[in-house]
């Protein structure tokens, strides 16, 4: 199957974008939040079939390891003393790719369409008429949780839950909707929440957030490094800055943090025994 538009005479291509690869397709993986046994076994199998994977920051050095040495490996994340390709650069490159490699895999931490960009990319593959798939990846949040103790919902503690970011796109002015942080009933669950953490505690008190609702923080979640505080609203910047947390930082915000201290199940250094004895 020829995709693309334009036509082939005479052994040359004629006009418009030269055709796609021969089944060419982009695959847009999620991988989870580091745990490789948290991959999909759709995403295992895709990059040890790839020919070609295109990486960023947050995938996991134990999940690297599970792609083949014979693929090739593209890192598009942010390094020191390096340039850091745009979005709009990482879009362009899938695009020429997918006229270049036939499997290529777009690995992404945690899942592909939740605060990740996989949406921007998918548009511009869309946009370039480049077949693609999306594969979810478990995202954050609910990794973050689940190995900290802290049911996301739970009855008579939270009927919903809500995933905002504490980011905005190039460093504009975070505007946060106190109507939607405002509902104890929801647990409320932030992405990139460190750099505006003082902003943040300040509009979830402003939206009438008691100071002592339980409030946790969980770094490097699902690895063996992985280190969870749980305190409440009024002391999580001291947390922070205390035990000196750095991203990737998930913070959960409700009555359900409290089951924390029956829950908390997760023993990081078993993880990386097991890892290490699998
Ligand atoms: N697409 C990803 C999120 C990318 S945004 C997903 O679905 O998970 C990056 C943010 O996600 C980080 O700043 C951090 O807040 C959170 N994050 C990702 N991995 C994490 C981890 N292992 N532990 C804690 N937070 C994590």
């Amino acid at each position: 199957m020829l995709q693309g538009r334009g036509a082939w005479c005479h052994g040359s291509w004629l006009f418009g974008r030269p055709p796609l690869s021969i089944q060419a397709k982009i695959y847009l993986v999620g991988a989870g939040p580091g745990d490789p046994d948290l991959l999909t076994v759709k995403a295992l199998r895709l990059i040890q079939t790839a020919d070609t994977v295109v990486y960023d920051r947050l995938v996991s050095h134990e999940i690297l390891a599970l792609i083949p040495e014979s693929v090739s490996r593209v890192y598009v994340g942010k390094a020191p003393n390096r340039h850091t390709l745009s979005q709009t650069e990482i879009n362009a490159l899938l695009v020429d790719l997918a006229r270049k490699r036939q499997r290529v895999v777009r690995l992404k931490g945690g899942d592909p369409f939740i605060f990740g960009r996989g949406g921007e990319e998918a548009l511009a593959l869309a946009r370039n008429d480049v077949p693609f798939e999306v594969v979810p990846g478990i995202t954050a949040a609910q990794a973050c949780a689940a190995y900290a103790g802290i049911p996301l919902t739970h009855r008579g503690l939270a009927r919903g839950v809500q995933y905002v970011t504490g980011h905005c796109k190039d460093n504009e002015a975070l505007v946060l909707d106190p109507a939607a942080l405002s509902d104890p009933g929801q647990t409320l669950v932030v992405y990139m929440g460190l750099a505006n953490l003082p902003q943040i505690i300040r509009d979830l008190v402003l939206a009438g957030r008691p100071v002592d609702t339980p409030a946790a923080v969980v770094e490097r979640g699902t690895t063996s490094r992985q280190r969870t505080f749980v305190t409440t609203i009024g002391d999580l910047q001291r947390a922070v800055e205390h035990h000196a947390i750095v991203s990737p930082a998930m913070l959960i915000i409700g009555p359900v943090v409290s089951l924390a201290h029956e829950l908390d199940w997760f023993m990081p250094w078993a993880q990386e025994m097991e890892l290490r004895y699998a």
